[in-house]
């Protein structure tokens, strides 16, 4: 170990992104991954049957495609490639109706009716802004904005409410019930304050950036992070936990891809004082009761177009899937969860035998449920797809013991590294000027329990490799450009700089 500048614990996306930026300023890097695969969220497998790839987590990849650091990643020399669905989300409502997001705005704005001008208005200038609000949402959010005005725009709209602002907003079911299930990505009520401000990040990602799957699944993400790390002289050990600092105390700097309560078991008593509270007052959000399923032919949506989308929304109307995301705070699961579905084969026939199809879905259950979500799900997903059971050739379930186990990163669950409740979002994991520093000189926290948070952008580690990088003595997120910065694909290598600084990087919920 003695013989790495850096050690990296943990291979998410987040601790990929942060052994890349050190590997590319010079420092020699190993990664330290528990599991005996690469990848974290990233990684997918074949739990149904052979020849059917299933991706273990994360699936359809808008933060991806809007990172800042992907996009100096030349990720497609390295084996990715980006697949985007001609339609990117379906939101089927009961009567063989659906709502659709489509890539402009003009076309999703056309298929709302009465609530067509309303959707161009709210959706139209954040997405004219997109390049300024990027960094400023893509990382730490207390810091000296570089882009104050289009900033403030956006916090007036976001910090509602997603209830509030889509019965404010929009007059009809169509367009209520796809900005709902756009926010309820949060994993927190949509009661909550600021709720909003997911379903307007998501949405604006689908117009800007697009909603693209990686062709082979979502691993394929991980390899080529991985293969770009090689190329720089990073190496990777698989296999091997980290239980304790004093393993990795060789190391000048040390960047941890774990959440608060990992961390603090890894420092032992070396952490006291108001940050050792504050790691232990940090909040888990919901947990997550996930399927995936062979088929032996494509979902027989009611509303047809629904198979041209990789993502589809299914509970039906705003006041549904409010009451679905309100279950877990009160402890509770619900009867007609909030389904979110992707149905990757669709697109990308490589993951499944010939004229098969496999489908990925999840709901959020309270934190640490052991309840079987199984029939609930399917039950939502027969409604608007009668048939769907007659395809199952064979599904497997996770709950979220299952999860944290194949990943300790998964707290009861929560696949957001922490609740995204304002408070969290402002002081993650705790309130410090450089939220990547702890009070232990050398190591730093890279997971999604840092800002930006959850999602597959690589944003947090490549922010906390910027502050290792500038050390101690620069406590503040000082500028620092990422290096040349293509517009859209995060892979396409060689493009043109953005000239688009971040506050401390280069810049991207989840
Ligand atoms: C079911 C599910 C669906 C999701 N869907 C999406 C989606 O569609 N799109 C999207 O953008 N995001 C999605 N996400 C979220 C996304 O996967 C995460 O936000 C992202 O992976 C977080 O990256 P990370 O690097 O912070 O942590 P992780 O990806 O969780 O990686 C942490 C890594 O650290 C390792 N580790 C932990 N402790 C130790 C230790 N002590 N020693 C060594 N290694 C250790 C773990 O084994 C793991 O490999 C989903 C997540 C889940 C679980």
């Amino acid at each position: 170990m003695n013989r790495h500048d850096a050690v990296v614990v943990g291979s998410g996306p987040n601790g990929l992104a942060a052994a890349i930026e050190l590997a590319r300023a010079g420092r020699s890097v190993l990664v330290r991954e528990a599991a005996d695969e690469i990848g974290g969220g990233l990684r997918s497998g074949e739990v149904t049957l052979p020849g059917f790839i299933h991706d273990l987590c994360s699936a359809i990849h808008p933060m991806a495609a809007a990172s800042p650091f992907f996009r100096t990643i030349p990720l497609e020399e390295h084996g990715l490639q980006w697949i985007e669905p001609p339609l990117l989300l379906a939101h089927p409502l009961d009567g063989g109706e659906a709502a659709f997001l489509r890539r402009s705005v003009e076309a999703t704005a056309e298929g709302l009716g009465v609530d067509s001008g309303a959707y161009a208005r709210a959706f139209h200038p954040l997405v004219d802004a997109w390049p300024q609000l990027e960094t400023a949402l893509l990382g730490p959010l207390v810091r000296v904005p570089r882009h104050p005005v289009p900033l403030a725009r956006f916090g007036l709209e976001a910090i509602w409410p997603a209830t509030r602002f889509a019965r404010r907003r929009f007059r009809d079911e169509p367009a209520r019930a796809l900005f709902a299930g756009l926010a309820a990505h949060s994993t927190i009520s949509l009661d909550q304050i600021a709720s909003a401000s997911f379903g307007l990040v998501l949405g604006v990602t689908a117009h800007a950036v697009g909603w693209p799957l990686p062709r082979g699944g979502s691993q394929s993400i991980a390899d080529a992070l991985a293969s770009y790390l090689r190329s720089l002289g990073g190496e990777i050990v698989t296999g091997a936990p980290v239980e304790s600092l004093d393993e990795v105390s060789e190391a000048k700097t040390v960047l941890l891809d774990v959440t608060p309560r990992q961390f603090l078991g890894l420092a032992g008593d070396r952490l006291g004082g108001r940050y050792r509270q504050a790691l232990e007052r940090f909040r888990y959000g919901p947990g997550v009761f996930k399927l995936d399923w062979a088929l032996s032919g494509p979902i027989p949506w009611a509303a047809p177009e629904c198979a041209e989308a990789g993502t589809v929304h299914l509970a039906g109307t705003l006041e549904e899937i409010a009451d679905s995301e309100r279950a877990p705070e009160r402890g509770q699961t619900s009867d007609r969860p909030f389904v979110l579905l992707a149905q990757p084969t669709m697109f990308d026939p490589s993951r499944a035998p010939d004229g098969r199809h496999t489908a990925w879905g999840y709901c959020h259950v309270p934190n640490g449920s052991t309840a079987d979500m199984t029939e609930a799900i399917e039950r939502q997903i027969e409604r608007f797809a009668p048939g769907f059971g007659e395809r199952v050739v064979a599904r497997s379930a996770v709950g979220p013991a299952e999860l944290e186990r194949r990943n300790a990163n998964l707290v009861g669950g929560d696949i957001a590294g922490g609740s995204n409740a304002l408070r969290q979002l402002i002081a993650r994991p705790a309130l410090r000027p450089v939220p990547y520093s702890t009070p232990l000189e050398g190591v730093y926290l890279c997971s999604a329990s840092t800002p930006p948070g959850g999602g597959v952008h690589g944003m947090c580690g490549y922010l906390a490799a910027q502050a290792a990088l500038r050390g101690p003595a620069s406590p503040s997120c000082s500028a620092t450009p990422p290096p040349a910065t293509p517009r859209r694909s995060s892979a396409r290598p060689g493009a043109a700089p953005r000239g688009e600084a971040h506050p401390s990087a280069p810049g991207e919920p989840r």
